[in-house]
């Protein structure tokens, strides 16, 4: 079969991947001719500025909790067979409050999860000053440790995952954009590349992340994403990278005002989610400067005697679908959609459910989040 994988963020990757690597356990189709277009080049996109916590954090709708922990094992088993990549960080989380509305909600999460048996706990602050010896929280706070979370950095990882992929034989296109989907008869037959030609394929998966809206529509199709450009909408945000500082965060940090984690170059990673509701399409320069200077100071009360200074902002956009659930699925004959948020946990284990249905088994993971659920 000729599968044109539209896209090489995480997902992109993760798929080709899956789909290129030759037979196993009978899933893999070993006739397969694999090829990825990708209009930057892998991990650019927003996988490459995502917070990027792999995670099941939230007990509230348990089947999607199971689809989560069952992506965090796939996670694992993809690492090992990668040889456990420095881009791949199982170095815990760790989430604390001092308020006490808030403390009553942390404390029902940890209780929900650890009852799903998911690896969550309340520790004292002597056990958090052996995770993060540089980390201050106030007398008194509440603090919740999940020792199986990590986060890897999402830019390494799509970039090892395409390569992996070509060297499995699939054949990567980047610096082209598809600007759209080939339809003859009902049925997608590929895509239009920007530099006119056509590639032909049997199967096109749109993993085309915050941008697949815009290639579905030209087949007439409407994938319900949160529109970024809407007022109010959960979509933008800004993430900040600091200058390297050496060894401050050994895993990843929730505040109650900031986010932290370590970046890819050694420094950190800041984000956090009350400066993230007031960004839009039309922010000005000077207030994601400013952004980047609160996240800073925030980072220093959080971390005192933080050296380092803000090295960039930058703005990004969610792949948010409207109910915030996975959309992966046919869509017509020929066409195949695989568009999520949380896709840094979620990518390898869709790939594995993925290459399944391409194959010929459906998938009944994927039952609850197919595309055309709001219709
Ligand atoms: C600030 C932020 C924080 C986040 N935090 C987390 C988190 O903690 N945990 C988590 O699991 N997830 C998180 N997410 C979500 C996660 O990052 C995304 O779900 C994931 O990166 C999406 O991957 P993707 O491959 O679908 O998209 P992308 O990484 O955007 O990849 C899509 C690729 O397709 C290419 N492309 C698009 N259109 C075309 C075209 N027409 N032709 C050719 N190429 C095209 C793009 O160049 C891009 O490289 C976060 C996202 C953001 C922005």
């Amino acid at each position: 079969m000729r599968i044109l994988v539209i896209g090489a963020g995480i997902v992109g990757a993760a798929l080709a991947d899956r789909l290129a690597r030759p037979a196993d356990g009978g899933r893999a189709g070993p006739g397969d001719a694999v090829t990825v277009v990708e209009e930057l080049r892998p991990g650019a996109g927003t996988s490459g500025t995502s917070y990027a916590w792999f995670n099941a954090n939230d007990p509230a709708d348990s089947a999607y909790h199971r689809f989560r922990t069952d992506a965090l094992r796939t996670w694992r088993d993809l690492a090992a067979g990668l040889g456990d990549p420095s881009w791949y960080r199982p170095a815990g989380n760790i989430a604390w409050t001092a308020d006490e509305d808030e403390k009553a909600e942390l404390a029902a999460r940890v209780d929900g999860l650890a009852r799903l048996g998911y690896a969550a706990r309340l520790i004292g602050g002597d056990r958090l000053r052996e995770l993060e010896p540089a980390v201050r929280v106030p007398d008194g706070a509440l603090i919740a440790h999940f020792p199986d979370e990590g986060f890897v950095h999402g830019g390494l990882a799509a970039q090892a995952l395409a390569q992996r992929a070509a060297e499995s034989g699939a054949r990567l296109v980047t610096g082209r954009r598809a600007v759209g989907l080939n339809v003859d008869g009902g049925r997608v037959t590929g895509a239009r590349l920007d530099d006119g030609r056509d590639l032909d394929a049997d199967l096109t998966i749109c993993a085309a992340g915050r941008h697949a809206p815009a290639l579905l529509a030209t087949a007439g199709i409407v994938l319900p994403l949160v529109d970024p450009s809407k007022p109010g909408s959960a979509a933008p945000c800004l993430v900040a990278t600091t200058t390297p500082v050496s060894g401050v965060l050994n895993g990843l940090i929730h505040a109650p005002e900031l986010s932290a984690r370590p970046a890819e170059h050694g420094g950190l990673v800041l984000e956090a989610y009350d400066i993230d509701a007031g960004i839009d399409d039309a922010i000005p320069a000077d207030r994601v400067e400013a952004a980047g200077a609160d996240l800073l100071a925030r980072a220093r009360t959080l971390i005192p005697g933080l050296s380092a200074d803000i090295a960039g902002v930058r703005r990004c956009v969610r792949p948010l679908p409207v109910d915030g659930y996975p959309l992966v699925g046919p869509q017509l004959p020929g066409l195949y959609t695989v568009v999520t948020h949380s896709g840094i946990t979620l990518a390898p284990h869709l790939a594995e459910l993925v290459a399944q249905e391409v194959h010929g088994s459906p998938a009944e993971a994927l039952t609850p989040y197919r595309p055309d659920r709001h219709t």
